[in-house]
């Protein structure tokens, strides 16, 4: 490999990924990782756990969060990499949002009751490392476990996405706070995995106009959930907003995730990587 193995986005169970912020660490570490992020939703808890491994293993680390937002109807996120995670607008803001998500979690329950799953809100707290951080993941693993679906992949399709059963609506941050949280913080932002959005390319456009008008400086163009043709698009858009291309796996676990630590697509080389702002 002629750059850096970066990692810049990543779970723990300080949000909803399966392995302890040091588990993280030491894997991406054995994986070959050179730079690596902790980037947990909405929650800064895992950081100083992470920061103490790196120092130990002597790995480059990147403290960072994944910040829910809502734009125009989707759920959109911003993962925000160098934050300070002492700055008090950041975590007050971050304390905001996961207050949200308790009220979204009862919600959700409630849905579930109503197609004869009870017991949800209390399933789904057994798989939280964090209990103030419930995700959809937490909901997920339940499912499985009651034999509602056979994967977490089958439960998004059949009950937690939007139009299924199990979904309810909900109202995270603004663009506005989330980027100004993470810049306020001494943090870049970066536009976490777009080919997840849907939206148009019109959208899209007027998405990245918007997040650049605020300071918005990055997008995820090489990611666990994009394919080969996606790594190309979303490389076109990098250059045509003059973006810092960022590369990530989204990893939430040994058998959660589609891609391991480290081992997301290459960037393509002309594009200006998202770490030579960080190293
Ligand atoms: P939340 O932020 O609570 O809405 O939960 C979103 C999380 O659910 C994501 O970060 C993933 O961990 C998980 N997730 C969302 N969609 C899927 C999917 N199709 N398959 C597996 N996991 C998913
Ligand atoms: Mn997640
Ligand atoms: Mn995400
Ligand atoms: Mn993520």
């Amino acid at each position: 490999m002629n750059v850096l193995n970066a990692d810049l986005h990543c779970h723990s169970t300080a949000s909803d990924g399966t392995l302890p912020p040091a588990s993280v660490v030491r894997r991406a570490h054995a994986n070959g990782v050179d730079l690596l992020a902790l980037t947990d939703h909405d929650e800064l808890l895992g950081l100083p756990e992470a920061v103490a491994t790196a120092e130990e293993l002597g790995l480059r680390f990147v403290p960072g969060v994944e910040v829910s937002v809502s734009w125009l109807d989707q759920t959109v996120h911003v993962v925000g990499l160098g934050v300070d995670y002492t700055h008090q607008p950041l975590v007050d803001g971050l304390a905001h949002v996961r207050a949200g998500r308790d009220g979204r979690a009862a919600r959700i329950a409630a849905e579930l009751e109503r197609i004869g799953i009870s017991g949800a809100l209390e399933g789904a707290l057994r798989y939280a490392g964090n209990p103030s951080l419930l995700s959809r993941a937490h909901f997920a693993r339940f499912l499985v476990e009651v034999g509602a679906a056979r994967s977490v992949h089958q439960v998004f399709d059949h009950y937690l996405a939007r139009g299924k059963p199990g979904y309810v609506e909900h109202v995270w941050a603004t663009l506005d706070d989330a980027v100004g949280w993470i810049r306020g913080a001494g943090g870049l932002a970066v536009i976490a995995h777009p080919g997840r959005y849907r939206l148009s390319h019109a959208e899209m456009d007027i998405l990245f106009d918007r997040f650049r008008d605020l300071g918005g400086e990055g997008l995820e163009v090489a990611c666990g959930a994009h394919d080969g043709g996606q790594v190309l698009a979303f490389a076109r858009l990098a250059r045509k907003f003059g973006l810092l291309a960022s590369r990530a796996s989204d990893f939430h676990g040994p058998e959660d995730s589609l891609i391991d630590l480290g081992r997301a697509p290459l960037l393509p080389p002309d594009l200006t990587p998202v770490w030579t702002r960080l190293v």
